[in-house]
């Protein structure tokens, strides 16, 4: 489904972004694994990619960072000669009611899950108008749709990216390149591990389809978007939530 491309997934070395790139991979795509601290759990990433006949290599760069972003779009085209996929999945948390919130919690969140996206988006329109194609997908979250208490910060930041998914769209659209937004709800993973059980359960209570996500929920949706199956599908966000943002 995925043969002959060349895709980048920033923050790729755990949870949805690793599920993100083994999945591209095992649909034939060559995977750029972005990381940013995790040096080893990339090469991970790669070592099991490579194991199962895949392509990939590793490239570490900090999304948030403006210049080392530009640098390493560039890298990767002078190796591969093209990009035809983005997933711009890095994201962090600094959860806390408003009154408690840091100006340093709010910027941190800013920095990584909204300029972070942008950085990324910038370089790869540049390519991929040239190309005259390429799919781009974001990650954003439910949370952006419905918002969460604790959560201004992170909520600002992806409502923000499902607004920028649907200008970039409309910017990019009449050169075949769509712009998609993914939007999880709670899913298994590093990031939820920290909630209590307390909170899980009254999370998954409110979840109609009673669990919490998978990766390859999320995978899954990101390989279908990023497939030639959804070339007439741009400036949408798919909740992958089991219902709870309804
Ligand atoms: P995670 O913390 O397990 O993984 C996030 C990855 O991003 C990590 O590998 C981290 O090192 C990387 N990262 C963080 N800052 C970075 C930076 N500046 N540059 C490059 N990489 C950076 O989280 P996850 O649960 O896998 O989340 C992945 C994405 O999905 C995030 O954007 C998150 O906001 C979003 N999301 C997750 C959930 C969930 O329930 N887990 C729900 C909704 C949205």
């Amino acid at each position: 489904m995925l043969d002959n491309k060349i895709a980048i997934v920033t923050g790729a070395s755990r949870g949805i972004g690793r599920a993100i790139a083994l999945t591209l991979a095992s649909y034939g795509a060559s995977v750029i694994v972005n990381y940013n601290g995790s040096k080893e759990k990339a090469e991970e990433v790669v070592n099991e990619i490579k194991s199962k006949g895949g392509t990939a290599s590793v490239y570490q760069a900090d999304a948030s960072d403006f210049e080392a972003v530009k640098t390493m779009f560039a890298d990767v085209v002078k190796e591969y000669g093209k990009i035809d996929i983005l997933v711009n999945n890095a994201g962090i948390t600094r959860d806390n009611l408003i009154l408690k919130m840091t100006e340093e919690e709010f910027d941190a969140v800013i920095d990584t899950n909204l300029k972070g996206v942008f950085n990324c988006l910038k370089q790869a329109s540049r390519i991929m108008l040239k190309q005259k194609s390429g799919r781009i997908i974001n990650i954003s979250s439910v949370v952006g749709v419905i918002g969460n208490p604790g959560q201004v910060n992170y909520s600002a930041a992806k409502a923000g990216v499902i607004g920028m998914t649907k200008s970039l769209a409309k910017e990019l659209g009449s050169r075949g390149i769509t712009v998609n937004a993914v939007a999880p709800g709670y899913i298994n993973t590093d990031m939820t591990a920290v909630l209590g059980d307390e909170l899980k359960q009254k999370v998954t209570d409110n979840i109609p389809l009673r669990r919490l996500g998978e990766v390859a929920d999320i995978a899954e949706t990101v390989a279908f978007l990023a497939s030639e199956k959804a070339a007439y599908i741009t400036g949408q966000t798919i909740q992958v939530d089991g219902g709870l943002g309804i």
